[in-house]
C-alpha cells in the first residue's frame, strides 16, 4: 500500500470538495475534513487513480468504501460538533472513520468482518486516527458505551435496529439506510424516551447489513 500523500492528492482533493460543494454539501466542517483525509490510503492499490472521483469502490471481503458524496451527506445529516460520542456501524475500509475523527468527534465504530477489522484499525492507527474500534455486531451497538449523541450505520439494514434506537441520547440523531435491495437514507431524531422523528432524505444503495462476526 501506498502509504504517500502528495500535492497531487491534495489538488485532486480540493478538486472533490467543489464537486460536493456542487452536490450541495454545504456543512464546511465536512467539506474541511474531506479535504484533508487521503481517501487513496483507504483502496487497494490498484484504485489509487480513481480515489478522488466521486464513486464508491471495492475494499475486498465483498464489500465496498462508501461513495465520497454518501460520506459526506452522511456527515452533514448528523450535524456533529467536536467533542461529541459518535458511533458507526460498519468500519468497512476506515474512511468514513477518519472523516468524523477529522471533524473532531469521539468516535466509536463497529466491524463484523475480521479480515477488515483488522486491516482498518492498523491503517487508521499509522495515520494517527484515534477511535476505539471493535469487532462485533452492529445490531447489538454498543451497549457499555451508550448512549451516543449521534450513530451512523454505514450497510443497508432491511429495519431499524431497536438496541441502536435505545443507544441514542435523546436530543440525538441516527443517520440509517433503511431497506433491502435499495435503500432510503433516513435519518431518527430521539425527542423522548419513546418518541423518534422520522425523515426521509433520498434513495441510495449500500451493501447490506448482516448478523453475526466472521
Ligand atoms: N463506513 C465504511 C463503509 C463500508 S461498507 C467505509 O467508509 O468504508 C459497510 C460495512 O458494514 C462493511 O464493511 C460490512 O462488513 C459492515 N457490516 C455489515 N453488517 C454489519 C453489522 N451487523 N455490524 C457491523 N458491521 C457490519
Amino acid at each position: 500500500m501506498q502509504q504517500k500523500d502528495s500535492f497531487r492528492h491534495k489538488g485532486l482533493r480540493n478538486r472533490l470538495v467543489q464537486e460536493l460543494m456542487q452536490k450541495r454539501i454545504v456543512d464546511r466542517h465536512v467539506l474541511e475534513a474531506i479535504g484533508k483525509v487521503p481517501r487513496h490510503l483507504f483502496l487497494e492499490s490498484s484504485f489509487i487513480n480513481f480515489a478522488y472521483q466521486d464513486k464508491a469502490f471495492p475494499i475486498g471481503a465483498g464489500q465496498t468504501i462508501s461513495q465520497p458524496y454518501t460520506v459526506a451527506l452522511q456527515s452533514q445529516l448528523l450535524e456533529v460538533e467536536p467533542g461529541e460520542k459518535v458511533l458507526e456501524v460498519g468500519t468497512g475500509s476506515g474512511y468514513q472513520a477518519a472523516v468524523l475523527i477529522e471533524m473532531g468527534v469521539k468516535l466509536f465504530s463497529i466491524e463484523r468482518q475480521s479480515e477488515l477489522y483488522q486491516r482498518s484499525t492498523r491503517l487508521l492507527r499509522e495515520l494517527g486516527y484515534q477511535g476505539r474500534f471493535f469487532l462485533g455486531d452492529g445490531y447489538e451497538g454498543l451497549e457499555a458505551q451508550a448512549p451516543f449523541d449521534k450513530i451512523i450505520v454505514t450497510a443497508g439494514a432491511p429495519f431499524i435496529p431497536r438496541k441502536l434506537l435505545t443507544q441514542i441520547k435523546i436530543g440525538g440523531i441516527m443517520v440509517i439506510p433503511l431497506g433491502d435491495k435499495k435503500q432510503v437514507l433516513t435519518r431518527i431524531t430521539r425527542l423522548d424516551d419513546d418518541e423518534f422523528e422520522q425523515e426521509q432524505i433520498e434513495e441510495c444503495a449500500f451493501v447490506p447489513m448482516l448478523n453475526g462476526i466472521v
